[in-house]
């Protein structure tokens, strides 16, 4: 398609964002320098990939999380926030305490979805090293298995305070 007829198809299409619901009320006891935006460092510490998908649709063009100040990044060193999904497995607990030491302070740790928060699902498997808080100091806890990306980035909002 050539750049006219790209543009033609923007205009046309519009803006497919859900409107903003209210903000929600903002997280208490987070660092008042997170507010306004975040970079977001993502962290698979055992997931069944459920949690991912809905992570993707909360910063695809219909949930839009930018648009209340929340992106993703590649690296810890670059990150405010770490958004951990899935039970911690043996082999991930310390690469998990890594990535959090890593992450400059001051910093909001997101335990997503009934995996993160308590084993979930997951709870007698052999290679189970605990919940995120098992393992580190979490800020907020989303339930759901998997949380819709509505509540992705409502979790995302209260840090952001947007
Ligand atoms: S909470 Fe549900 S969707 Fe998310 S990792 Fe656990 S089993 Fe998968």
């Amino acid at each position: 398609m050539s750049l006219r007829g790209l543009a033609r198809l923007v205009r046309r299409t519009g803006r497919v964002a859900e409107p903003a619901p209210p903000a929600p009320e903002p997280l208490a006891g987070v660092d008042p320098a997170l507010r306004g935006s975040v970079q977001v460092r993502h962290v698979d510490a055992g997931s069944c990939n459920g949690c991912e998908i809905e992570i993707g649709a909360a910063f695809g063009p219909v949930y839009d999380a930018e648009r209340y100040g929340a992106r993703l990044v590649a690296s810890p060193r670059h990150a405010d926030v770490v958004l951990v999904t899935g039970v911690v497995t043996r082999n991930m607990a310390e690469p998990l305490r890594l990535t959090v030491a890593a992450t400059p302070e001051p910093r909001a740790v997101v335990a997503l979805g009934d995996c993160a928060r308590g084993c979930g699902l997951m709870r007698d498997g052999y290679g189970v090293a605990g919940a995120v808080s098992d393992v580190v100091p979490v800020d907020l806890e989303v339930p759901g298995c998997p949380p819709e990306p509505a509540a992705v980035v409502e979790a995302l909002r209260r840090v952001t305070g947007r």
